[in-house]
């Protein structure tokens, strides 16, 4: 079944690793963007090839989605109610800052269909949270979580940062326990990157921001993949850990090759053989929108690029690639290259052999880019 992103392009305060489609300076347009947002679902109503199909999720991203007042959010959800069939919704997520978190946020919450947050605590240590220029602190981060679970969102979801040079080891065991602590089913784990021309990549190279040490990320991450499940967390995606039961059904439409829409400036869509993306720049789109045109490009995903998207997301799952599969979807000289690529990775331990699937090892786990783009045609 399919699912919906909604792209809210608003942030408080740009943290410095960020390079995701935001602005900082939005109060001008703050309502012309709710009303364009809430218009493209109009025009987006007929994506999935029928009119009010049914959805199974639907995903609030960003940017800062808990930036959202009550009214606004329930603008944007009339518009959705009147264009899709939402009687099957499983998963509704909004993505919210801890700081966002306060009484007129979880009146908004209250009066909604989400069912799941996905908060982005990253981290517990004021040092690591003044690294990443993040606004909230770690007692914000903490009231944040035991708030949503005492007002009865079930589905909790944070987000955590390794690699982080002011930390190591001891701060990320003391922030999963404390999460496990509270009752957090659901931790998505990412390693820092310096993306180029961000503060924290202009920082570094003016020496004014500590650099990050990717073999000390490596250590971490390996150290992760064993702590997590000794807390009962599985890996079923090389960056996401669930409690059983627990694992995200809207990312999973993305690695099973399920349609998506996304709405909003810079927001991607899927529909096979096509992949959709939206202008990432504010005031075009609204504009765009207001004439009645989709600010969209598009493209025609050709054989040999849906094998490299296969491989990329298949590899990452805790099932890994299912050769029957992929020999039914992809001809057979893709087939072919895949079978002669693979032997070597097979040999050196980085992939296993199980039950007709190509599985990561944990040795495996820390060079998926590596294996990947080798693998790729
Ligand atoms: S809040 Fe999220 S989207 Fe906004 S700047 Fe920070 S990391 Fe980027």
């Amino acid at each position: 079944m399919a699912g919906i992103y909604i792209h809210i392009p608003f942030c408080k305060q740009a943290c410095h690793y960020c390079n995701f489609h935001f602005s900082t300076t939005f109060e001008k347009y703050r309502a012309q963007m709710i009303d364009a947002i809430s218009q493209e679902i109009y025009i987006q109503k007929d994506f999935f090839g029928s009119s009010k199909t049914q959805l199974q999720s639907i995903y609030f991203g960003g940017g800062t989605p808990s930036l959202l007042n009550n009214s606004e959010f329930q603008q944007i959800w009339r518009a959705l109610e009147a264009n899709f069939d939402l009687s099957q919704l499983k998963e509704v997520t909004l993505e919210a800052n801890p700081d966002d978190m306060d009484s007129p946020f979880f009146d908004m919450l209250a009066q909604s269909s989400i069912n799941r947050l996905s908060i982005g605590v990253q981290s517990f240590d004021n040092l690591d949270l003044a690294y990443l220029n993040r606004v909230h602190n770690g007692e914000s981060a903490i009231h944040a979580i035991t708030t949503s679970l005492n007002q009865g969102i079930e589905k909790i979801s944070t987000d955590l940062i390794f690699g982080i040079p002011t930390s190591g080891i001891p701060r990320l065991e003391k922030d999963i326990r404390l999460l496990a602590d509270l009752g957090v089913s659901h931790i998505s784990i990412y390693g820092l990157t310096v993306e180029k021309n961000t503060a924290l990549d202009l920082l570094i190279k003016k020496q004014k921001s500590i650099p990050v040490d990717e073999e000390k990320s490596a250590l971490e991450m390996e150290w992760l993949m064993d702590f997590m499940p000794t807390l009962g967390y599985q890996q079923y995606e090389i960056s996401n850990f669930a409690l059983p039961g627990d694992e995200a059904i809207h990312n999973n439409s993305y690695w099973h090759d399920i349609p998506y829409l996304g709405i909003g400036p810079s927001a991607h869509s899927y529909k096979t053989p096509f992949r959709y993306w939206n202008i990432a720049n504010n005031m075009r789109y609204i504009q765009s929108i207001e004439q009645g045109i989709l600010p969209q490009e598009t493209e025609h995903i050709h054989l040999h690029s849906q094998y490299n998207e296969w491989i990329m997301t298949k590899i990452r799952l805790r099932e890994g690639i299912n050769v029957q599969l992929l020999e039914e979807l992809f001809d057979g000289e893709i087939s072919k290259h895949f079978h002669s690529t693979v032997k070597k990775h097979l040999a050196s331990g980085l992939l296993q052999f199980q039950n007709n699937h190509y599985i990561l090892s944990t040795k495996g786990k820390l060079l998926t880019d590596n294996i990947t783009a080798d693998l790729f045609l």
